[in-house]
């Protein structure tokens, strides 16, 4: 029988990753639900409305359509119908993607939205609060980290051949996003308490995949 399996951990840890080979292994269906708050941001930004503006924020985004296609290289986002992909995971986006992450309405539509991809089962989630929130009653529940220079680092070679981007920019960047995940008051990112954790640091891609797998074999 087919299980979910739930992905959080902070900024930068190699879930996405790490998620879409396991879904891949398994062939079970991969959820990106960092992409979801990517793409309402990018939207937002594109619509001029700040995350200060939340009321603002609500009503643009109530009818929004956020859809997940599965994809050769992993998924693809689409926004009202257009693949807004390319666009997501710009600096722009990363910087204020937590701000629009914690208005509590977005936050409502957007797990609703999660747990719905969830119900037949045979998913593969990343995310924040997945084990804590959206799917606490995920079969297997990971909390994956790494350092943050180790973060910086996979970053800084994902995003160095696109954008004009410091190591040190990143491992600050990636520093901030972590204090405002971890201090927002709305669904801050903390690790269930039944969730294996997983410190990254010094394993390779293969072995945090083998070792996920390995829980989900029952
Ligand atoms: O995982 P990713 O880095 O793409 O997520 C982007 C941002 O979206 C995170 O920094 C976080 O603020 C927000 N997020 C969230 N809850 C999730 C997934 C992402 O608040 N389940």
């Amino acid at each position: 029988d087919k299980i979910n399996i739930a992905i959080d951990g902070p900024a930068g840890a190699g879930k996405s990753t790490v998620a879409r080979m396991v879904a891949s292994k398994l062939q079970y269906i991969y959820v990106d639900t960092g992409a979801m708050y990517r793409a309402l941001t990018w939207f937002m930004l594109k619509e001029g409305i700040p995350s200060e503006n939340s009321e603002n924020v609500l009503q643009k985004a109530q009818n929004m359509v956020i859809e997940l296609k599965p994809h050769v290289n992993g998924q693809k986002v689409l926004l009202n119908g257009e693949d807004v992909t390319p666009y997501i995971r710009s600096s722009q986006v990363n910087n204020v993607v937590s701000k629009y992450a914690q208005i509590e309405g977005v936050r409502t539509k957007l797990v609703h939205l999660q747990r719905q991809m969830a119900l037949e089962k045979g998913v593969v989630m990343d995310g924040r609060d997945i084990g804590t929130t959206v799917l606490p009653d995920a079969e297997v529940k990971i909390f994956m980290t790494a350092s943050v220079k180790e973060r910086a680092l996979r970053r800084y070679n994902e995003l160095s051949q696109t954008e004009d981007i410091s190591l040190e920019q990143l491992e600050h960047d990636i520093a901030e996003r972590d204090r405002l995940d971890q201090q927002r008051e709305v669904s801050p990112l903390r690790r269930a308490e039944d969730a294996i954790f997983l410190d990254t640091t010094s394993m390779s891609i293969e072995e945090v995949v083998d070792a996920i797998v390995s829980y989900c074999v029952i």
